[in-house]
């Protein structure tokens, strides 16, 4: 991901910090980011090919970090700074960074971590930096340049040269994500597919992404969306991005006016709010051009609701997957006449079809499972051949795990989802992480947990549907409680029991058995209270 710079971008800002309110320009950003890249390679020894996991809030350091890793040669992976130890564990485990950023966020967690992950213990080679404007006693600070924009001497520097590796065959950046099955898994983008998917979104929607965009930006910084609006694009566009490190309904819309922003990226559940809450009214908004919309199902009511609301904005939708490094199909501006309830058009360069649950193709329109073949197309899992060869076929279709069709104007609608995968908010929950934190409690025998959606919230939430050990000797009520307790202390905040914990006397299972999943998402709670 180097680039290079137009001169008419040098003076203009392109990150704010919400907080701080610090902010750094385009020109001084990219001297930045080669000193700090060459200060990576002689002062921690950073080698080609290394691979660093930044676990922090979202900060200006935190995208320099970045691309001043991958100006050295190495590889980045974002990890979720509000993720439970167990977790940070697990993703360490995976990933097997040589070394591991961390932001104040991260400073009480440390020692636990390091206590209980193996790859910190047994390589005892993870070294751990800071970045942020709270210094540690404990773990030194990355040697980040951050020199005011007056400051000579920046262009000294310049540790790797462009293009002396292979984009296809280089790995730029790791992400989690649970794909179609099972836990996490560390997804594996090279530098061409994040430079691919940049071309790919504005080939077809130059009018969406512009330089002159400006946009306040909430998603996590370890969220694909991220990788691929704040990393990448609006790098390369050098359009103004203010960095919040966590939403916050009064503060986005008093940004949204002081900035002027042009496009709100928003999710679901915040296109709820921003339609319904009153404190929206209380800002102008002379600026927005679009909302572009992403990460989890759009609900027509909802998409009614913020329209109405913002009668001038376009409502743009993206929908997409980690293992595509983010984009698929896109709607613009122009897309006036597109049915709330569809997604966009498939991006340029990207082929798609549709098969049925045996893998057969269903027509060029589907409906079926969604497959892509396309340049933005993750390299695979790392070290997981087997889930790389289950999600990519020899052929280089990906399987995303949606169902969907095309309409005739060749609009993409999202019915369904085949995998297992639960979205809060935006949020992946793998339900078989809470299932295996479940089966531990001493008087479940058996647990399934499905995601079933809140109206209240707008969004889909864990649901657990647990079967007892005979001599349990309990209460129900109890137990149920104690199980909700039991997974809240070992997962973050996105991903407990928000639907409850469901006590029935065995899973559903067909002749075979295999768990039906599909029976517990249909499961009338309140029929069988009433029963
Ligand atoms: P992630 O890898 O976290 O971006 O999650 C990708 C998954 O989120 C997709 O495979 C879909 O299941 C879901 N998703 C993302 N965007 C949309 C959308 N616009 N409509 C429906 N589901 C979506």
């Amino acid at each position: 991901m180097q680039h290079g710079v137009e001169n008419t971008h040098l003076e203009k800002i392109i990150y704010e910090e919400a907080i701080t309110g610090k902010t750094v320009t385009y020109g001084l950003f990219h001297r930045q980011i080669r000193q700090t890249a060459y200060n990576l390679r002689q002062a921690i020894s950073l080698r080609p090919g290394d691979v660093v996991s930044i676990s922090a809030s979202s900060c200006i350091d935190y995208i320099l970090t970045a691309h001043a890793v991958w100006w050295a040669g190495g590889v980045v992976s974002a990890i979720n700074n509000s993720l439970h130890v167990d977790e940070i564990v697990h993703a360490l485990d995976l990933i097997k960074p040589r070394y591991f950023i961390v932001d104040s966020t991260l400073y009480g967690k440390i020692p636990a971590i390091t206590k209980a992950s193996h790859h910190a213990r047994s390589q005892n080679e993870m070294a751990i930096f800071t970045i942020g404007s709270e210094a540690s006693t404990n773990w030194p600070p990355l040697p980040i340049v951050n020199l005011p924009s007056k400051e000579k001497g920046l262009e000294l520097h310049n540790p790797i040269r462009a293009n002396t590796f292979d984009a296809r065959k280089t790995c730029a950046a790791i992400l989690l994500s649970s794909g179609t099955t099972g836990a996490s898994k560390a997804v594996m983008l090279s530098h061409h597919n994040l430079v691919a998917a940049c071309f790919q979104l504005r080939s077809d929607n130059p009018q969406n992404w512009r330089g002159s965009q400006r946009e306040i930006f909430f998603p996590p910084l370890s969220h694909v969306y991220a990788l691929y609006v704040c990393f990448t694009m609006n790098l390369w566009l050098g359009s103004y991005v203010c960095l919040m490190p966590r939403f916050d309904l009064e503060l986005y819309c008093r940004l949204m006016q002081d900035r002027s922003a042009t496009l709100a990226r928003i999710v679901p559940a915040v296109a709820r709010m921003l339609g319904e809450s009153p404190v929206v009214g209380k800002y102008q908004y002379p600026k927005l051009e679009y909302f572009s919309c992403s990460a989890a199902p759009l609900h027509e009511e909802t998409a009614a609701k913020l329209r109405k609301a913002f009668p001038r904005a376009a409502l743009c939708q993206t929908y997409g997957c980690t293992e595509l490094s983010g984009p698929c199909v896109q709607s613009g501006v122009r897309d006036k006449e597109m049915p709330l309830s569809a997604s966009g058009t498939v991006i340029a360069n990207c082929e798609i079809r549709f098969v049925d649950l045996d893998g057969k193709d269903v027509g060029a329109r589907g409906p079926g499972e969604i497959l892509c073949r396309a340049p933005n197309a993750m390299m695979g899992y790392k070290d997981n051949p087997e889930e790389t060869a289950k999600t990519i076929s020899e052929h280089g279709w990906l399987h995303t795990g949606d169902l969907g069709y095309l309409d005739e104007q060749g609009y993409l609608y999202i019915y369904d989802r085949l995998k297992e995968m639960i979205k809060y908010k935006g949020f992946q929950v793998a339900p078989s992480e809470l299932e295996n934190i479940i089966i531990q409690h001493p008087s479940v025998h058996e647990a399934a947990v499905v995601g079933i959606w809140s109206s209240k919230e707008d969004t889909e939430i864990p649901r657990a549907f647990v079967s007892l050990k005979p001599d349990h000797g309990r209460r129900t009520a109890d137990i149920q409680e104690e199980i909700a307790t039991f997974v809240s202390t070992k997962v973050s905040n996105y991903k407990r029991l928000r639907g409850g914990v469901v006590i029935i006397d065995a899973l559903p299972r067909n002749p075979t058995g295999k768990l039906l999943k599909k029976k517990l998402k249909e499961y009338d709670v309140k029929a069988q209270h009433a029963g």
